[in-house]
């Protein structure tokens, strides 16, 4: 069977939960101090078969987002993460679907997630905005996930989605190797196989 690579970048603002949503994918751990600690990391899981997910993820340049473009070509698909206790998390995460939206194709698989699930009592971003949101889009969105890095709620979910999604693509791919490695160094990448 071929195996199915893919590029995978993770956006949204600082603070979402970016990493904690890649390490709690990958590591299956969470680091309730911070992430900033696991440096440039290259993780490599390999399950029995045939894809392979590279995870982008950003150690802090996410506010320089003149350089936004650099990371996120060649990605087949993005995740947009925002906090749900953050009204101004999900406005950046809608400022980061129009850029995408404006210098990437239709066929970027863009999937939204809100972060945070566990903190349920200091929500600020209601479920129903977020698919009123979504809905409107002529492009659409693979899906639409609220999760918890920290408990571990729906993370799984997330890559599950874009991958079947991928998968049911598979022979549009536009893979983009050289690209995805000669990004900025400092860069967090992530990889995990795992069947479809
Ligand atoms: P990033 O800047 O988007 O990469 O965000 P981080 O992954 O570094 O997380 C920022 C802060 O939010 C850290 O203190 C994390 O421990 C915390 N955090 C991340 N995910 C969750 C979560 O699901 N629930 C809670 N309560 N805190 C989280
Ligand atoms: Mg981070």
């Amino acid at each position: 069977m071929d195996t199915l690579e893919a590029k995978v970048v993770i956006l949204g603002s600082t603070g979402v939960g970016k990493t904690s949503v890649a390490v709690r994918y990958t590591q299956n751990t969470f680091s309730p101090n911070g992430t900033s600690t696991i440096g440039a990391s290259f993780m490599t899981k390999k399950l029995q078969c045939s894809v392979r997910l590279q995870i982008w993820d950003t150690a802090g340049q996410e506010r320089f987002r003149a350089m936004a473009p650099m990371y996120y070509r060649g990605a087949s698909a993005a995740i947009l993460v925002y906090d749900i206790t953050s009204e101004e998390s999900f406005k950046e995460m809608v400022s980061w679907m129009e850029e995408l939206n404006k210098n990437m194709t239709d066929d970027l698989v863009i999937h939204v997630v809100g972060n945070k699930l566990d903190l349920e009592s200091k929500r600020e971003v209601s479920f129903m905005k977020v698919l009123d949101y979504c809905d409107q889009l002529s492009h659409g969105v693979s899906g639409i996930n609220e999760v918890s890095a920290k408990h571990n709620i729906g993370i799984e979910e997330i890559f599950l989605d874009i991958t079947q999604t991928l998968v049911g693509r598979k022979y549009n791919l536009n893979l983009d190797r050289t690209t995805t490695t000669d990004i900025h160094s400092e860069n967090v990448q992530y990889e995990k196989s795992g069947c479809c």
